[in-house]
Formats: structure tokens, C-alpha cells, sequence
């Protein structure tokens, strides 16, 4: 019987895999599968959530190496029968899916927030012309890898599955690991976050943010930002940046501050529960998908916010 495989390194984007692989298997009648490299523990909370779990234990597959990481999926999914691969469309996510559809001669599929199958065919869902619009595509070749953004699924609940070992030649590439380092401890998953506080250009000067920080603090949320805050002005990391170019966040409220609501931008936010637009622009686009609108400035806003939430 042909199967779906789900690999992700990461515990949480593996989870919410194995419900994106449901969808899939519940209308195909496909039997999921997961696999886990190097990480026993991983396979625990992969076979607690359902999901039969096959462990690779192997030195040699260092996850460094994608190359190497790919090539024991193939071989995984040569061994279980797997028709169709799910991977987590993060940035290694979509390094490795494009390396493992070339060695499984498969078709691929990246950066997918939505997936339904319609006449035995699995419909994925994307942004298209620079996400001003969603394209519905699908793979023709028998053999898929797809690639599913983070937080496009909630991740599974309980299950029962059986953890087995499987045994993989290593095919490294010939990348050497020198170092690993830790992230530094000013990184922030934003896309994690249930409440966000995002600056735009409507800032007037990065001596500013203190004060959108302490709102952020006040609210139990995170600063993130518009690309132009952090690639041209260099205010705050770029792993701040939602939209396109950035981080897809599904929070349960979004402060917009200052930002005119591009559609490169909005791909990033529109998922959120609540969202509160301030900005001196009553046209701006933004306004168009917020739920409660502030026509002011933003300094102003803040300011009496932060009053307010002494
Ligand atoms: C291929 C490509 C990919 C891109 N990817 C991304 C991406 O991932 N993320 C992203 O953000 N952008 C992205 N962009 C850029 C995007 O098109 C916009 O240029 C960008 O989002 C604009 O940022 P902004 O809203 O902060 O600035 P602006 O468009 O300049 O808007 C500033 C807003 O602030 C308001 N304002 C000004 N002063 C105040 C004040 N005192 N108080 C309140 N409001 C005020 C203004 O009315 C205006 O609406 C991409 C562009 C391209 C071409």
C-alpha cells in the first residue's frame, strides 16, 4: 500500500505534519508513517500523536547535512513503500525537499499552507504572484514531496503507534560539521508568538522602539516588523519580518503600528485572530483587513497605552 512519510527535525512542525498527512490519508486511505533521525525522543511524541515511527540511528546523518539527511529519506521511503513525503516548509525544510525529490524522482512542492484532495489528487494551496493571490496546484508525477508551512496545521493530539528501528546506509556528502551554535538569546520565534506588536516605516526614529518594546512587554507579546524596518533601516533583525520575505504568524492579536498593509506584508499576518491597525492613514490598506482601526499617530497610541497598562 502506498504511504505518506512525515520528517521534520523539529517536534512541534513534525506534529502538525502528521494532521496535514491525515487529511491526506483519511480520503486515500493511506497508512502514515513517521520517521525520526537520531532522536529517540522525537520518536516517543511522533508514536504518542498516532503516527508509526521508524528511528534511524546513525552518526553519520548529522542534520547539518541535508544532503545526507535526504538520502536516508529516500532510502526510507523506498524501504516502507512511501508514495508521498511531507516536509516542513521551514528554510532547511525546503533545502531538503527539493534534494529529496530529485533523488526519489518526484514532483515538489514548497511553502504550501492548505492541502485537500479532490479527485485523488492532492490539491495544495500557495500564495502566487507575490502573494497577492492563492494558487491551487498539484503534483501529476506518482511520486510527491511537499513541502507545508509552519503553523498551517495545528499540531496532532494523542495516538497510539509503534516505534521501530530502521536501519539506512549513511551517504554523506562530504559536508563537514565544524561548529554548532547556539541561536543568540535576542532571537525570538515570531511565528510562535499569540501576540505580536509589529512596527513599520510609520515609526519615526529607532530610538522609538523602547517604548513599542515596553507595549509589547505590557501586552505578554513580541516586537516584529515590516521588511523595510529591518533590511533598510536596520532597526531590528530581520528575523522579525513578517510577510513574504519574512514569517508566516498566526497570533491571537496583532498590534500594526505604522505599517500600510502591502500584500507582501499581509500574506504574513492575515491568519491572525485580531488585528488593530493604527495609522495616521485612514485609506491605508491595512485598515481593509483589521478588525479595530486607530486613525492616529502611533507615538501618540502607544504612549497612551503604555499610561493605560501601568
Ligand atoms: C518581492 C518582495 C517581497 C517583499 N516581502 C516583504 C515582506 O516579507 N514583508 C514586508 O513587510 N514587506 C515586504 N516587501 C515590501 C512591501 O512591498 C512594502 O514595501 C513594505 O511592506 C512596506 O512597509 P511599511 O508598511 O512599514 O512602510 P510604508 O509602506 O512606507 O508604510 C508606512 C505607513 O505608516 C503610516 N504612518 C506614517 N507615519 C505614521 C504615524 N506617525 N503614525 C501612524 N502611522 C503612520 C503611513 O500612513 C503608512 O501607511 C516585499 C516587497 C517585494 C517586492
Amino acid at each position: 500500500m502506498a504511504g505518506i512519510l512525515i520528517y521534520s527535525d523539529k517536534d512541534k512542525l513534525a506534529l502538525e505534519l502528521i494532521t496535514a498527512a491525515h487529511q491526506i490519508a483519511t480520503v486515500l486511505g493511506q497508512e502514515i508513517k513517521a520517521v525520526a533521525i537520531n532522536n529517540d525522543a522525537q520518536a516517543q511524541v511522533l508514536a504518542s500523536a498516532g503516527a508509526d515511527t521508524y528511528i534511524i540511528s546513525n552518526a553519520e546523518i548529522v542534520q547539518a547535512d541535508v544532503a545526507a539527511v535526504a538520502a536516508a529519506l529516500q532510502q526510507t521511503a523506498e524501504q516502507l513503500g512511501i508514495d508521498t513525503v511531507l516536509l516542513a516548509s521551514n528554510r532547511r525544510g525546503k533545502e531538503l525537499a527539493g534534494r529529496l525529490a530529485q533523488i526519489m524522482g518526484a514532483g515538489c512542492l514548497t511553502d504550501i499552507a492548505g492541502i485537500k484532495v479532490a479527485d485523488n489528487k492532492i490539491e495544495c494551496q500557495r500564495n502566487a504572484l507575490g502573494g497577492a493571490t492563492v494558487a491551487i496546484q498539484y503534483i501529476a508525477a506518482p511520486r510527491k514531496v511537499i513541502a507545508i508551512m509552519p503553523r498551517a496545521f495545528e499540531p496532532a493530539g494523542a495516538g497510539t503507534g509503534k516505534i521501530s528501528h530502521l536501519d539506512v546506509a549513511a551517504r554523506s556528502s562530504g559536508v563537514k560539521m565544524l561548529e554548532l551554535k547556539e541561536k543568540s538569546s535576542d532571537s525570538v520565534d515570531i511565528e510562535g508568538a499569540n501576540i505580536l506588536v509589529a512596527v513599520g516605516e510609520g515609526l519615526n526614529s529607532q530610538g522609538d522602539l523602547g517604548m513599542v518594546e515596553t507595549l509589547a512587554q505590557k501586552l505578554g507579546g513580541v516586537i516584529a516588523c515590516s521588511k523595510p524596518v529591518a533590511t533598510d533601516k536596520k532597526w531590528l533583525p530581520e528575523d522579525r519580518i513578517i510577510g513574504l520575505s519574512g514569517k508566516k504568524c498566526k497570533p491571537e492579536l496583532a498590534v500594526l503600528l505604522g505599517i500600510s498593509g502591502q500584500v507582501q506584508f499581509t500574506v504574513g499576518i492575515r491568519d491572525a485572530k485580531t488585528i488593530v491597525a493604527v495609522n495616521t492613514d485612514e485609506n491605508a490598506p491595512v485598515n481593509q483587513m483589521a478588525d479595530y482601526i486607530l486613525n492616529a499617530d502611533l507615538h501618540e497610541v502607544v504612549a497612551g497605552l503604555n499610561k493605560a497598562l501601568a
